[in-house]
């Protein structure tokens, strides 16, 4: 991986619109330094501006006019072939990915396989488009229900998820049949200039999905509120979510909103706290806690709250941190300075807030001198239900254990944040089991398992955690398309 990335690093790059790679209006680029040794650069990426956003609208729209209307099967192909060279070229964009984020090189095959098979998911809904023909109060008209693209979709990725989270909102416009301006993170555009070139090799039409690279002050805004654009696919923070809901409202457009999380794992006299732990440890601490999903707190019965931990500390012990082209590193560090100094910043203020931290909590250095923002997989117990460490998204290698005295309890506790993603819960009991997913207030629930998503089922969250349509499933259908309603006297 390092003499790859060596030798393809310090290239300049475009914008994608209408097929062609374009520089920004503004005529300037900003340097992208590899997260593991932050003074690499790897390359110039344009720094676009409204005008950029503009142009690719346009072309998205006027794309849209011939794509709405492109059979199905033709769609799909295109997202078939696509897959297929996710999987061919999964070795270089996993070396793309782990240079830009940061992450493992394990993950970042993981992640690029992983888009491969929503895309293929993606590609089958292009004819599972459905309507209805519905009784009629008139024996003469004959009533039904039809689906149509909604038009240019704004797709806006945070660096968590460089190929996996663009692919989850291209793939599905492309196959219900809408258009597309992607704008990436803007410390992680690399990956996606990799996804258009093998989209366009898949044979999909210009226009159909452009990019633009920028960073969202700048590009954010006129994005989200130019006219053309019919809906946002927006994951990242929940204060931008709001925002970008604010501005779709006052235009009437369509968002599905992925946000963050404060998940937690709930421990209820279950006999198999060894298997509970690696579920718990692999949740956790998977791209150094920096996924939505990430399991942070732990709700655990007090009778098993002192073996718990203990294995816990066992088990995060085994977590070998470094780089990702080190093959049996297990967690890399976390993306970059800002996130470091914010992850930090909340172990110390848990430290204030009178948690003991019973595991890690420092920096660690890695290699001879100290490069990259490597922090130690961090556990803290006696945490209480008001502490911010309790109830903030931390996005960070941050493990925070609460003690319950009964089911009850650790149902309040595990509704005592503001989000409401995912939870995992582990229990041997069925009765317990239902009764908790009824009564904890997440968009998914996994009993028995940590929180790893599949390919096909709707993903997403509830509270501060999410608005719209779920999206990786068939659900993506009430985003990308609107209903018509047809009434056909046939004589
Ligand atoms: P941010 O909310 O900071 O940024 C997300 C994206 O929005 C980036 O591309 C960013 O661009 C862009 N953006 C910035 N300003 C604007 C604007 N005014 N208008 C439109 N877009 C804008 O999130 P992060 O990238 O920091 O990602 C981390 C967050 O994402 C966490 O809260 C995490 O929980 C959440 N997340 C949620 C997931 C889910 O499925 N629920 C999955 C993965 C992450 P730029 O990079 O240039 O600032």
């Amino acid at each position: 991986m390092r003499e790859w990335i060596k030798a393809n690093a310090g290239k300049t790059y475009k914008n994608f619109i209408n097929g062609e790679w374009i520089e920004s209006v503004s005529g300037k680029t900003s340097v992208l330094y590899e997260s593991a040794i932050p003074t690499n650069e790897l390359g110039h990426f344009p720094d676009s501006v409204i005008e950029d956003v503009n142009l690719a609208v346009e072309a998205a729209d006027k794309a849209f006019q011939q794509w709405k209307n492109t059979p199905g099967t033709t769609r799909a192909s295109v997202l078939y072939r696509f897959a297929d060279l996710l999987e061919a070229n999964v070795e270089e964009l996993a070396y793309i990915l782990s240079a830009e984020q940061g992450k493992v090189l394990a993950e970042s095959r993981g992640e690029v396989k992983r888009a491969a098979t929503e895309a293929r998911f993606s590609a089958g809904e292009a004819m599972r488009m459905d309507g209805a023909i519905m009784p009629s109060e008139n024996p003469e008209i004959q009533t039904q229900v039809k689906r149509y693209p909604i038009g240019v979709i704004a797709a806006i990725a945070p660096w968590n998820f460089p190929v996996v989270t663009p692919v989850r909102k291209v793939a599905p416009a492309i196959a219900y049949g809408c258009t597309v301006v992607l704008k990436p993170a803007s410390v992680t555009p690399w990956s996606t200039i990799r996804l258009m070139e093998l989209l366009a090799e898949a044979g999909l039409p210009n226009g159909v999905v452009n990019l633009v690279i920028g960073s969202g002050s700048k590009v954010g805004d006129p994005l989200v509120s130019h006219p053309l654009v019919k809906g946002i696919s927006f994951t990242g923070s929940t204060a931008l979510g709001l925002r970008i809901n604010e501005i779709a409202a006052s235009k009437l457009a369509k968002t599905q909103l992925e946000l963050g999380g404060k998940n937690a794992a709930v421990v209820l006299d279950y006999d198999n706290l060894e298997y509970a732990a690696d579920q718990i440890v692999s949740a956790a601490f998977a791209v150094s806690g920096q996924r939505c999903t990430a399991i942070s707190r732990v709700i655990v019965l007090q009778d098993q709250a002192n073996s718990l931990v203990e294995i816990l500390k066992t088990k995060m012990e085994n977590i070998l941190v470094g780089p990702a082209w080190e093959e049996n590193v297990t967690m890399g560090p976390v993306i970059n300075r800002q996130q470091f100094d914010s992850v930090m910043d909340y172990i110390e203020l848990g430290k204030k807030e009178g948690a003991e931290l019973v595991y890690g909590g420092e920096r660690l250095q890695v290699g001879e001198k100290e490069e990259g923002y490597y922090i130690q997989p961090t556990l803290f117990t006696k945490v209480n239900k008001t502490m911010r460490i309790a109830k903030e998204e931390i996005f960070g290698p941050v493990l925070v254990v609460m003690e319950a005295s009964d089911v009850a309890e650790a149902i309040e506790l595990a509704n005592a944040t503001d989000y409401g993603l995912a939870v995992s819960v582990f229990t041997n009991q069925l009765d317990v089991s239902h009764d908790i997913s009824d009564k904890i207030d997440t968009g998914m629930v996994h009993i028995n398992h940590g929180t790893a998503s599949q390919a096909h089922v709707p993903f997403g969250g509830v509270k501060q955690s999410g608005f719209g349509a779920y999206s990786i499933g068939h659900s993506n259908q009430e985003f990308f398309t609107s209903m018509k309603a047809v009434y056909v006297k046939p004589r």
